[in-house]
């Protein structure tokens, strides 16, 4: 708690409207590494309480698209459309496939398990949720398209990344300043999707 007081993001998250300081970690990849940009399509799954989703709204414009998804309920974003599901669903992941028939240009996961701390259970979770998030990827986006998604460090991740290798023309590790040092989470990018690659995942369980 007294962390959460006093950290800058969050006292930065609160003077700039922001309704997470995970909005700055978003913040800080787009800009290094130019994700976002005006009439962009975007998936933003595990968006609440709104964050991610406020800075993609303002950054593709009226011209874009947002398409956000979480277990809980968000309050409205201009320019997002929310739907409330469990992205594990297979269901859920077929009803935001069908909001972008034509392909997104980027799919964003920040989702997170519930942490337990219990820290193999933890990361176990937070694995099968980024894999999800990557077979959905590959479903979405149009040829060229990136994925940006979080993941606990474990001893899953390095085979995620292979995993990642073989669809996107490039994969990177991104760990941004408002992500806390001793927080376990990394971020994958997966850029310029490799279509012809692309498995047909996101209806599968
Ligand atoms: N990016 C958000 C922001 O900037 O406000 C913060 C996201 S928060 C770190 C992680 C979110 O993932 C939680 O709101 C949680 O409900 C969501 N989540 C976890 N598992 C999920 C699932 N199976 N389906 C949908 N959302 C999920």
């Amino acid at each position: 708690m007294q962390e959460h007081v006093t950290d800058p993001y969050v006292k930065q998250a609160q003077k700039d409207g922001y309704r997470s300081r995970a909005a700055y970690k978003l913040l800080e990849i787009a800009q290094k590494d130019r994700l976002l940009r005006p009439g962009a399509v975007v998936f933003d799954l595990g968006a609440a309480p709104g964050g991610w989703a406020q800075v993609v709204a303002k950054a593709v414009g009226a011209a874009g698209r947002v398409y956000a998804v979480d277990l809980l309920p968000v309050q409205p974003v201009r320019g997002v459309q929310m739907l409330r599901g469990d992205f594990t669903d297979p269901q859920t992941r077929a009803e935001l496939l069908a909001l972008a028939p034509a392909g997104a240009d980027l799919v964003l996961s920040d989702m997170a398990p519930n942490i337990s701390g219990i820290a193999d259970r933890d990361q176990r979770l937070s694995f099968e949720l980024a894999e999800l998030a990557v077979g959905f990827a590959a479903e979405a986006l149009r040829p060229g398209g990136s994925v940006l998604l979080k993941v606990f460090q474990s001893e899953w991740v390095e085979g995620l990344r292979a995993d990642m290798a073989e669809l996107f023309q490039r994969v990177s590790v991104r760990k941004p300043e408002a992500s806390r040092g001793r927080s376990a989470e990394v971020f994958l990018l997966g850029s310029g999707l490799n279509k012809t690659l692309a498995p047909s995942s996101a209806q599968s369980p």
